[in-house]
């Protein structure tokens, strides 16, 4: 039987954090933490994602600027409103909720962004930070589980670590992460042999592929740490994540679930972002 990671009741805790660093910015410099927020046309999902961002906000005294575009939106005006918004003082974080409709170049438009306002940590320069260990405004899931392992005191120095999907939001930041932290990283994607015995080596394993309750317990070493990004649904149009929970947790030290693990975190190191970027000034 394992513990549960609860990421609900630790997000709530660090917000609590953020919030008072957010009033404390506030009373010394006069005006709120400010974080701008972009959506481009009708995506029920993005819509979704954009109104949790700014309820989020709203409850830990971050100011968002929304701004949603119609979806016919041109490549140049993107640009020209993102210019506004580096410029804007008010401004310090920006975030552009993707993905774009498809006419739109996301790559284009992101490059307007600098890396002290880049509160996403998607850009060049933050990753190549991160990549060399030096301060960076991080990619947000995976920052929210290395949260989740410093709360419950999971040290990953010296542990074998496999991350199972290698995308540039997750996957990728995620290992360097943990190879920050010392740990000995494996990172395994579509075209890796051997998947689930890979897996069944790892003391922390991180999964992050999109595949509704993939791993199964033959894939998980007894006593693992197990971080489940995914949100997919089952066969039942049910919210699950990428590892069979049911199964997994009679085999894990640790795990999270899905809903009210991973998730809360991701919106909470938004936040974190903000307020970050926002004190560096
Ligand atoms: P993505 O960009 O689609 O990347 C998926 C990765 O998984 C790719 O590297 C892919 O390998 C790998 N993969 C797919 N099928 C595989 C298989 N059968 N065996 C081995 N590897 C496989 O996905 P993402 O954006 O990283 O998101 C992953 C999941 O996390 C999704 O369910 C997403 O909804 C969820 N997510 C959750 C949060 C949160 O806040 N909880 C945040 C972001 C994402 P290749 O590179 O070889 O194609």
């Amino acid at each position: 039987m394992s513990v549960r990671i609860d990421g609900k009741e630790l997000a709530a805790k660090l917000r609590a954090d953020i919030r008072e660093e957010a009033e404390q910015y506030a009373r010394q410099h006069g005006k709120q933490v400010g974080l701008a927020v972009v959506l481009v046309g009708e995506d029920p999902a993005s819509q979704v994602y954009v109104r949790n961002k700014i309820k989020a906000c709203e409850e830990t005294g971050i100011r968002s600027y929304s701004y949603h575009l119609p979806a016919e939106t041109r490549q140049e005006q993107l640009e020209e409103l993102l210019d506004g918004l580096v410029a804007d003082k008010n401004v310090h974080g920006i975030l552009v909720q993707l993905p774009l409709p498809k006419h739109l170049d996301a790559e284009r438009a992101l490059k307007h962004i600098p890396s002290e306002k880049d509160v996403d940590g998607f850009c060049a320069e933050n990753v190549g930070n991160l990549a060399m260990g030096r301060a960076a405004l991080v990619a947000c899931t995976p920052h929210g589980v290395m949260k989740m392992l410093e709360a419950y005191g999971i040290d990953p120095r010296g542990k074998r670590a496999v991350v199972l999907g290698r995308s540039n939001i997750v996957g990728k930041p995620m290992a360097m992460l943990l190879l920050n932290a010392d740990a000995t990283v494996t990172v395994c994607h579509s075209k890796t042999k051997d998947l689930a015995k890979v897996c069944a080596e790892a003391d922390i394993l991180v999964v992050a592929i999109g595949r509704a309750k993939f791993v199964t317990a033959d894939m998980v070493k007894e006593g693992a740490v197990v971080i489940d990004v995914g949100m997919d649904r089952d066969e039942n149009g049910k919210l699950c994540g990428d590892v069979d929970y049911e199964a997994v947790k009679e085999k894990a030290a640790y795990i999270t679930p899905v809903p009210g693990g991973v998730g809360p975190m991701t919106i909470t190191m938004l936040l974190y972002n903000t307020v970050l970027a926002a004190k560096r000034g």
